[in-house]
């Protein structure tokens, strides 16, 4: 701790030196890995991927954005997105790019830092890459907690070195080899028994030592009948098995770290789909970390029971938005108004078109984010 805090001075100390001189000449700041993963702990930083959109979609380091040095008007699109006074952290694959754009970014009056190496080098140090898109929020304590959305119903929560799977699957949509792709989960929940929420695979895939699954009494079963699970696939290993936990609509369990599970109804209300997600079969789950609070609904319409996690003051809540099986744009944004989260992130959305999401919900906060 006494180190971090020691390393986050003298990066201080770097930037208020720099900027004595930036009068002068254009300069930016040289990082080595460690000193550029404090930076990024930091939060302060816009990350910045210089790469090709190629070289980015096969592995980036997590909430980076992508502007492609060789593309057109790269100092443009990047004033276009950040303030001067926004600090600047770029990378590219070995450092020597990243510093020609650090270089024209300093000229333009940026603080910019440039890791050494780049992506190779931080590959290298074993630090962690994603190929998705990544999302960081502060909890009310400062602490960070990043929400790596996989796809269709499969994300990731990271807080303090925990991770939390929510309804690992290989498939629908992007493939995803979990084994390779993810550390071994802390903690994985699962929502509901249906192939796009439950599969053995990938839960076998991110089961340690010490993984709890925590899943609704219906998986439960399936797990326990030796059921098949997902195309195909079944349940072997016996360690997945053995720290199981069942949790219902409306139990509470503590994970570690003190992070607070809930799980909350989960359920279809139209006349003639109530078949699809019967109600009190299936999981939505509230967790609050650090103060943080995070809703994923799990695959739901929009019910009433959501009313009264408004009084929860959820700070980021997932919706699902796809045809027959969850909500229309329109549901979605009745749910939205309800639960009043401070950003509202769509998934499980398949084909469905959101383009008319916003205008539905002018005053709220909105991540659309590719969750194909
Ligand atoms: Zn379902
Ligand atoms: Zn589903």
């Amino acid at each position: 701790m006494k180190t971090i805090s020691k390393s986050i001075m003298s990066l201080s100390f770097i930037a208020a030196v720099v900027a004595a001189f930036s009068c002068c000449s254009a300069k930016y700041i040289d990082m080595d890995v460690t000193e550029f993963g404090l930076l990024l702990k930091e939060n302060e930083a816009a990350l910045i991927d210089v790469r090709t959109p190629g070289e980015f979609a096969q592995g980036h380091i997590a909430a980076a954005v992508n502007v492609d040095w060789n593309g057109d008007s790269f100092v443009e699109k990047v004033k276009a997105a950040y303030p001067l006074d926004k600090p600047l952290a770029v990378y590219c694959r070995s450092g020597k790019r990243s510093a020609a754009a650090a270089k024209a970014l300093a000229a333009e009056g940026y603080t910019v830092y440039n890791l050494k190496g780049g992506y190779l080098a931080w590959c290298e140090a074993g630090r962690r890459i994603t190929k998705y898109e990544v999302e960081v929020f502060k909890t009310p304590n400062g602490s960070l907690v990043s929400l790596c959305l996989i796809k269709h119903g499969s994300v990731e929560i990271e807080y303090d070195g925990v991770s939390i799977q929510v309804d690992p699957v290989p498939g629908f949509g992007k493939e995803t080899e979990y084994s390779t792709e993810f550390p071994k989960a802390d903690v994985i929940l699962v929502t509901h028994s249906h192939p796009d929420h439950l599969n053995g695979v990938a839960i076998e895939s991110l089961t340690g030592d010490s993984t709890l699954l925590i899943l609704n009494k219906k998986s439960d079963e399936m797990i326990a009948g030796g059921q098949l699970l997902g195309k195909g696939e079944s349940m072997s290993g016996e360690k997945a098995v053995a720290k199981r936990l069942v949790i219902s609509n409306g139990e509470k369990m503590e994970l570690p770290k003190g992070i607070v599970l809930e799980a909350v109804p989960a359920y279809n209300t139209t006349p003639g789909r109530e078949m699809f997600h019967p109600k009190g079969e299936g999981n939505g789950y509230v967790l609050t970390i650090d103060g943080f609070k995070i809703y994923i609904a799990g695959d739901t319409e929009d019910v009433p029971e959501m009313a009264s996690l408004a009084a929860m003051g959820i700070d980021v809540a997932l919706l699902p938005v796809n045809q027959p099986y969850t909500m229309t744009p329109e549901q979605c944004a009745a749910a939205a108004k309800m639960i009043a989260p401070k950003v509202l992130i769509p998934y499980h959305f398949g084909q469905t078109d959101l383009s008319g999401l916003q205008e539905l919900l002018p005053e709220q906060k909105i991540l659309f984010r590719d969750m194909q």
